[in-house]
């Protein structure tokens, strides 16, 4: 059972312990988002009156609403795509007349949001901070509605559901969350939850980054042995043979080392 604190907590009701929708959900292992094509600042109402119910909804100002605990199956995919996925619809402020590819941008509040649960979906369930490959039973990650659903869409990054991929929705060639959106969590949202989720820098969306050139391997090696170095040559302790005599680690490598070459210089005792 979780739900995340930054939300506003809507229950639908049915969804609730002893609901009528209420069905307990294992390990979630996967964090779907979708476009809502609607111009409403929350789909509480909609979804209470008995309409498909996701987990969240953000709003376009980043506002999130939760409306099923993450420990409960909601009904945003047709099933059995609801047995692993937290499902998140998202306002675009469309009219099913107007949708199409390639779709409006989720603002930089919804990215932040979006980012924001995706990285509270890899602390609390452990989903991992990476593209979902496809609707294949058993995959992990963050995706979005399209790799579930069929239709004559392009290849790549934009293509719908793969032979043998789940089934998220019956409607042939329904376009959520648009190719715009798409690339937004490839793009934006997932490097932004891997920001969040390891304390990194956060920068916003229109700011420049400078990234750190990369280190290469034998700089790292330098630091990594120096490290070791200052560590070994801290470390004191007591020698076996005279309690009183307290020696330092490095010392006594020294010494092996010394009588190793000794040995091999003077050859074996006896030859
Ligand atoms: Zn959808």
């Amino acid at each position: 059972m979780a739900r995340f604190r930054k939300a506003v907590w809507r229950p639908v009701t049915r969804f609730l312990p002893g609901g009528s929708s209420h069905s307990t959900m294992g390990a979630p292992a996967r964090l779907v988002y979708h476009t809502a094509v609607t111009t409403s600042s929350s789909l509480h109402a909609s979804m209470q009156g008995g309409n498909a119910t996701s987990h969240f909804f953000v709003a376009e100002d980043g506002t999130i609403e939760q409306y099923v605990d993450t420990g409960v199956r909601a009904t945003a995919h047709t099933s059995p795509g609801n047995d692993d996925c937290i499902t998140v619809e998202t306002w675009d402020g469309l009219s099913p007349t107007d949708t199409a590819d390639p779709g409006p941008a989720w603002t930089p509040g919804q990215v932040d949001s979006l980012a924001r649960l995706a990285a509270w979906c890899n602390r609390v369930h452990g989903i991992p901070l990476v593209r979902l490959p496809s609707s294949f039973p058993g995959t992990r990650g963050i995706g979005w509605h399209r790799l579930g659903i069929d239709g004559n869409f392009p290849g790549g990054l934009l293509a719908g559901r793969v032979a043998g991929g789940e089934h998220w929705s019956s409607s042939f060639g329904k376009l959520c969350p648009t190719e715009t959106r798409i690339k937004q969590v490839v793009d934006d949202v997932i490097p932004l939850a891997r920001r969040l989720a390891t304390g990194g820098p956060v920068m916003a969306r229109s700011t420049p980054v400078e990234e750190e050139p990369e280190m290469d391997r034998d700089e790292l090696l330098e630091i990594v042995r120096e490290a070791v170095r200052e560590e070994l040559s801290s470390v004191q302790f007591q020698d076996p043979d005279q309690p009183q005599v307290t020696r330092s680690l490095v010392g006594l490598l020294r010494d092996i080392d010394k009588s190793l070459r000794g040995t091999v210089v003077g050859g074996p005792p006896g030859g």
